[in-house]
Order: structure tokens, then C-alpha cells, then sequence
């Protein structure tokens, strides 16, 4: 009886136990039901939206992605299991629209928007819009994005906090004597800053005091012009910083941790383009200092999710002070998902999830060393405004564990000018820095884009530096060293170096032409007629001499298009199948070139004892070949005329005609692609040189053009709201 009786509660306990366990399933089902993230919208575009939906993939989590109509057919687009148009291509009326990305989102059953980087990802009301719709917005409380969106009010949560600052003034009061005071306390050098500002605009250095009431109104002014705020910061100007930031996660339960710190003092225009990780050259007691003050910055306002706070360290002093904090995924992330071999994307949605950080500080890792090389469609001489155009030719470096190409474009796409010129992202990873960036370079040079100017030289001179070598970055570096980093149209050697270099390619150029249209020709020959074939065979058959070739090419000149050199190439055809290839110049004695082709543009050649792969990429626009050479570390890009003349509609990457010199004197051309945004005089007014005549933005950058010199301005057509064209002729100056 007591065996039964005990039988009875055992199986009455399994039960309740069978109960409980089974009620707990429910309820853990329930919970995971309302709250796991299952479809994420990604409200963004390019690089970044394929970035987040590579990892959602991985995770099983569904995306839906949006887009303008200038993006109907790119690769985020693709990518995306869904997609949902937004508008027209402007960003106003499609990526910053935000009540059609949320009904975007309801419609095709998102629980979550990652917003990327850039357009909504920084608008407190966007993650309060979202919240308030039943959406999770994966990132941080709008709160925190309303406490950092302010720079003023930023320094003084941080400097309660007891984070450092720069010494300023960072309050209320704006009166101009008032200001005038505290920029004597603060001394010269100073900064002026817009509070709401971003990508450097507006920012002011002010030398001395008799500078200061001009520059600060004008700082005023554009500040109320760019951001609708005009209310303004004093700093103290660091003459040699670094921008050294932080990479911050924390979670819904108050936990916070860094990821350790990247360097990103590499900048042009106040933007960042070479960004790496950790901080070269600083010492253990530093890199903690500054992580426990990030995760000190990231406490003071309750922060969860993925963040960066951004310091300026002064190289004079060793110090330190916080500058801002990013409340999103950084452009630059990947270089700490490499040092630390942690996926950020997938950690943002396990927190927005409300799951707890998956590393304690403790457990973060740090291995090795990151590069990020950011290649934009720009031309770097023309102090790297954006360019426009189609990727004629688009094939990055070879990916592998230790390289990343985030991109968000395939060849024949265009970058357009409504959006950021960034054409991808490289991403090294390396045991030490030296190795990484012994990658880095290689895959630059690897890294093959035709059809549009680019930075790619650029970073490749940038990258094989002496200083940059020895980590002796800091944020003037480009300017510092500018007269190695940029190349001097006017200096003799090395513009005879460079044509060198240019006409040993040109000469490859020549030899792997005639080799394609050899194998073209025998492929096409009529009926395989061996005696026929001797008269059709390229080259034709001559009796008693070998069969000649001519080739004309103009060989681009990125830093003075007007002085664009014509190399005339003769081209022998060797009985043993090689090429002989001269240029007419006394000091070439001609090269013996041997070709086989690899692959559709890859070739394997033998010229003057060497052997190497080269790849070539070849288009026409118009009446114009356009040819370009990859072979070792160099890349050189080549016109051929068709015989007919250049003709006008011919669109050339880097557009000779552009050139003031093709124009009649004191012809003002636009200097990229863009929108008339303000024209600030009347034609027919006089001016005096320099004076601002109207203002072009094109992918998120203004650009002034100015009056060449004093006179009247003529033909001044252009009205606000028209787009213009790089190249395209906006007004002249006339004497009176
Ligand atoms: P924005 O938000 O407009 O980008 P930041 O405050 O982030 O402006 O500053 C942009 C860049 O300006 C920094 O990366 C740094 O190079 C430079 N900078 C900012 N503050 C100072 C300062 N106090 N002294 C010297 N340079 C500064």
C-alpha cells in the first residue's frame, strides 16, 4: 500500500513537474514570440544595408530592404528577400522619409529597422516613431540619441560624469562680448563649433582675437543655415591631434563594455579614410584609461546598443578629451569585428532582442591589427570632390579570412550624385600592423575600378608612406605631408618617372590588344580555309618583311588633363609569335613582349625578363577606347582614338574639357556633378575675386564656386533647384 502510495506522489510530482516544465515552454514560446526579432527593414542603402542583411541572412532573419528609384536595381536591393520602393532618388524624398519606411515596415511584417549609418540613423524622433508603431529600432534609446545629438549638452553630461572634456565653453549664453570673454580664457588657437553640427560644417579655427566676431557670426550663420540651430561652442584647438575613438556595446539589463579603441586621424575634408585598429604606438594604461572613460560616457546616458565615443588626444600633452559620441554602427566597425573576431551587426540584434551582451569585458579578445582603406569615386586633384559615373570595370581585391571588400555596388552600376561617393570598403586583418598592412597595400593594388576617377592612388601613396609606416598618424597628416602624397604636375623627374612607368604599360596595352585580336580573328575566319586564312589572319601575311601595327594612345593624366601625352606605339608582329613593341622616344629602345591570355581580361606576359599576370579592362564610349592596365603596383589608363577625331559627345572619365583652358578665359565650369542649391549673385553684378558666386552639394558635401578673379559676371543661367554637370559651364567673369 505504501509502495502504491508512493507510486501515486511520484507520478502526481512527474506530473506536476511534466506541468510546470510544459508551462514553462509556453510561456518561453510566448515571450520569444512577442519579442524576437524575425524580419529586420533595413532603412538604408549601398554598402552598409548588404552588410546588415549578409548577417541577418546567417542568423535566419528575413529583410526587407527599401530604395529610391535611382536604386531600383542594386545589389542591397537584390540581396533583400523583399524590397520596398520609397520615392524618387533625392534622400529628402525617399532614405529620410520616415513615415514611408515605417509603412514599409508594417506592411511587409518587420518587427525591427536597423537604420546603418547616416540618413535616420541619428534622429531621436525616428526611434521614437518607430517605438511608438510596435517597432523595434535597433539601436540606442532616443534618449541617448537626443542627450549626444547636442554637442554643448553632451559635454556637460560628460563632464559631470567625470569623462574629459575640452577646455571650453559649452553653455547657453551666446551674446557676442559674452563669448568674446570666455575665448580669451580659453586663449588662441580656438575652435568655433555649431552644437548641432556634423561633418565638420561650420567649424571655425580662429587664430587670433581680432579674427574671432567674423568668424564667429559666420559660424552662426552657417550653423543656422545647415542645421537650423545656430547656437555655438568654444574649444580649445589641439594643434597636432589624434582622433582616437572608442567602440561601446551596452544592453537593456545596464551592462556596458568596449571593444577597444580605432585610430581614424586619417582625414580629408574633416572625413575619415584610412581607419585602423587598435591605435598604433599607445601603451596598455592608455588604451584602458580610455575604454573605462567610454563605458563611463556610454553609463552617464543609460546607453544600450552599439556606439562610438570619439576623442581628440593632444600629441603635445598625451591627454585626452571626449569629443562626441556616435549613437550607431560606424562606417569604420569592421575593424574591430576583425581585432576582436566578433560579428557587431548580430550583436546589435541579440541586444535589441533584449538578450544580454554576449562578452563580458573580461572575455573581449584583441588579436592582431585592422586596416579600412574607404575607396570613394572622387578626384583627389581637385581636392577630392565626389565624382559621378558608371563602374565600367568594378573588381575588387580578392576576398579571404583576412580581407573584407564591403561594397554595395557591382560592375556596370553608377554612382550617382545623390548619395555618398563610397565605392567600398577594404578590410585587412594581420598578426601585427607591419602585416596588415603589407596586405593592405597589395590589395589596393588589386583592387581594379574603371570608368570613373577614384582615390585609389591616392590611398596606395598614403599606404606605402614612411610616416603612415611608422604609425605617425595624426589629423593634419594628409596636409602635412602633402607634397609627397600628392603628385606635382610641374616636377620634372617625377613626371618622367611616371611616364616611364606609363609607357612600359602602354606597351603591354599594345602587345595584349594584338594578341586578342589575333585569337579574335583566327576564331572567325571564313570556313577554316587554311589558304584562305593566310590572307584574313590578323596580322595579314607579307612576303619578305614581318607584318607592322600602329597604335595611338593618350595617356591620362590625373593631376594636369591638359597635359595628356600621346605615346605612338609600332608593333611588330615576331615570327615566334612575340611582339615588338617601340615608341619612337630615343631613350626606349623597344620592348620584346610575350602574351598568353589568362582569362577575359587577365594575361600572363614575358617582357624584358620578367614574367607577370597584368589584367586589362577595356570599353568604348563614343568614338573613344577607354584602356586600363593593372601590372604590379601600377594602374595607368589609356584613350584611343577611333579614327575619327575626339568627338564632343565622347563622355571621358576625367573630361579634358573640363579644364579652364578649353573654355574662352574666365570661363567658370562646375567642378563635379551636382544641385544648384543657392546662386548668391545676379548676372550681369560685379564682383571681386573669390567672392562666392552660388553654392553646389552633391553626395552630402557643399562646394562654394567662386569668382577666378574681379570683374562682371556674364551668363549666369543657372537657377536654385537645376542640376548641373561636371564640366558644364555655369557663368564668366568679363571686364567691364
Ligand atoms: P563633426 O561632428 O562636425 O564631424 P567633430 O567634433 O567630430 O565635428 O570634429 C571633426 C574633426 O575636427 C575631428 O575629427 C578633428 O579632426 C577635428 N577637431 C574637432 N575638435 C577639435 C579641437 N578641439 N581641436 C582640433 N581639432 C579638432
Amino acid at each position: 500500500m505504501a509502495s502504491i502510495i508512493r507510486r501515486k506522489i511520484h507520478l502526481h510530482r512527474l506530473a506536476q513537474n511534466h506541468i510546470l516544465i510544459h508551462r514553462k515552454t509556453l510561456s518561453s514560446t510566448t515571450e520569444k514570440k512577442t519579442q524576437c526579432i524575425e524580419k529586420i527593414l533595413i532603412a538604408n542603402r549601398g554598402e552598409i544595408a548588404c552588410r546588415i542583411i549578409r548577417t541577418s541572412k546567417r542568423l535566419g532573419i528575413r529583410t526587407v530592404a527599401v530604395y529610391s528609384d535611382a536604386d531600383k536595381y542594386s545589389l542591397h536591393v537584390k540581396s533583400a528577400d523583399e524590397a520596398v520602393r520609397l520615392g524618387p532618388p533625392p534622400a529628402r524624398l525617399s532614405y529620410l522619409n520616415a513615415s514611408a519606411i515605417i509603412q514599409a515596415a508594417i506592411r511587409t511584417g518587420a518587427q525591427a529597422i536597423h537604420p546603418g549609418y547616416g540618413f535616420l540613423s541619428e534622429s531621436a524622433e525616428f526611434a521614437q516613431l518607430c517605438e511608438a508603431e510596435g517597432l523595434t529600432f535597433i539601436g540606442p534609446p532616443a534618449s541617448a540619441i537626443r542627450d549626444m545629438g547636442d554637442k554643448s549638452a553632451s559635454k556637460r553630461i560628460m563632464g559631470a560624469a567625470g569623462v574629459p572634456i575640452v577646455p571650453g565653453y559649452h553653455g547657453d549664453q551666446q551674446d557676442i562680448d559674452f563669448m568674446k570673454l570666455e575665448a580669451e580664457k580659453i586663449g588662441y588657437p580656438l575652435l568655433i563649433k555649431p552644437t548641432h553640427g556634423g561633418g565638420g560644417k561650420g567649424m571655425r579655427i580662429v587664430h587670433n582675437r581680432d579674427e574671432f566676431v567674423e568668424s564667429f557670426l559666420g559660424a552662426q550663420r552657417e550653423a543656422a543655415a545647415s542645421f537650423g540651430v545656430s547656437t555655438i561652442l568654444l574649444e580649445k584647438y589641439i594643434t597636432r591631434p589624434r582622433h582616437i575613438e572608442v567602440q561601446i556595446f551596452g544592453d537593456k539589463h545596464g551592462n556596458v563594455v568596449h571593444l577597444y579603441e580605432r585610430d581614424c586621424s586619417v582625414q580629408r575634408r574633416h572625413q575619415k579614410i584610412i581607419e585602423e585598429a587598435p591605435a598604433p604606438d599607445i601603451v596598455n594604461e592608455f588604451r584602458s584609461h580610455l575604454g573605462d572613460s567610454a563605458v563611463s560616457a556610454a553609463k552617464a546616458v543609460a546607453y544600450n546598443n552599439a556606439g562610438t565615443v570619439e576623442f581628440i588626444v593632444d600629441t603635445d600633452t598625451g591627454k585626452f578629451y571626449f569629443m562626441e559620441m556616435n549613437t550607431r554602427l560606424q562606417v569604420e566597425h569592421p575593424v574591430t569585428e576583425m581585432i576582436v573576431g566578433q560579428d557587431l551587426v548580430e550583436w546589435q540584434i541579440r541586444i535589441a532582442n533584449g538578450e544580454p551582451l554576449p562578452l563580458s569585458q573580461s572575455q573581449v579578445p584583441l588579436r592582431g591589427h585592422a586596416f579600412e582603406a574607404r575607396i570613394y569615386a572622387e578626384n583627389v586633384p581637385k581636392g577630392f570632390l565626389p565624382a559621378t559615373g558608371i563602374l565600367h570595370h568594378y573588381c575588387p581585391a580578392p576576398v579571404s579570412p583576412t580581407v573584407r571588400v564591403e561594397t554595395g555596388v557591382e560592375q556596370g552600376d553608377a554612382v550617382s550624385m545623390h548619395y555618398d561617393p563610397m565605392i567600398a570598403k577594404l578590410v585587412v586583418w594581420g598578426e601585427s600592423r607591419n602585416a596588415a598592412l603589407i596586405k593592405m597595400k597589395d590589395c589596393l593594388s588589386k583592387f581594379q575600378v574603371a570608368g570613373l576617377p577614384t582615390n585609389i592612388n591616392f590611398l596606395q601613396r598614403l599606404a606605402n608612406h614612411w610616416a603612415f609606416g611608422n604609425g605617425l598618424v595624426e589629423t593634419h597628416f594628409i596636409e602635412h605631408f602633402k607634397s609627397d602624397l600628392f603628385v606635382d604636375p610641374h616636377d620634372a623627374t617625377v613626371q618622367k618617372e611616371a611616364y616611364h612607368a606609363a609607357r612600359f604599360g602602354a606597351a603591354l596595352v599594345a602587345a595584349c590588344v594584338c594578341k586578342k585580336e589575333q585569337t579574335a580573328s583566327k576564331e572567325s575566319l571564313p570556313g577554316g580555309d587554311s589558304l584562305l586564312s593566310l590572307w584574313y589572319s590578323h596580322p595579314p601575311f607579307r612576303l619578305h618583311q614581318p607584318a607592322r601595327h600602329t597604335m595611338e594612345l593618350e595617356l591620362d593624366n590625373e593631376y594636369d588633363t591638359s597635359a595628356s601625352k600621346l605615346l605612338k606605339l609600332s608593333i611588330t608582329y615576331c615570327p615566334e609569335g612575340n611582339y615588338f613593341v617601340e615608341t619612337g622616344d630615343s631613350d626606349f629602345n623597344g620592348l620584346e613582349i610575350n602574351v598568353l591570355p589568362l582569362g577575359h581580361h587577365e594575361f600572363r606576359v614575358e617582357a624584358d625578363g620578367l614574367s607577370m599576370d597584368i589584367c586589362l579592362a577595356v570599353y568604348t564610349k563614343g568614338h573613344t577606347n577607354h584602356i586600363h592596365i593593372w601590372h604590379g603596383k601600377h594602374h595607368h589608363y589609356f584613350r584611343q582614338r577611333m579614327g575619327l577625331e575626339l568627338s564632343n559627345s565622347d563622355e571621358s572619365e576625367h573630361k579634358p574639357s573640363f579644364e579652364m583652358g578649353s573654355h574662352p578665359q574666365g570661363t567658370v565650369v562646375a567642378p563635379m556633378a551636382g544641385l544648384v542649391v543657392k546662386v548668391l549673385v545676379n548676372d550681369g553684378v560685379k564682383v571681386e575675386e573669390g567672392q562666392p558666386i552660388l553654392v553646389l552639394e552633391a553626395m552630402k558635401m557643399e562646394h562654394i564656386v567662386k569668382a577666378p578673379r574681379a570683374g562682371n559676371v556674364h551668363g549666369l543661367l543657372v537657377t536654385t533647384g537645376q542640376q548641373v554637370f561636371d564640366g558644364g559651364v555655369l557663368f564668366s567673369i568679363k571686364d567691364d
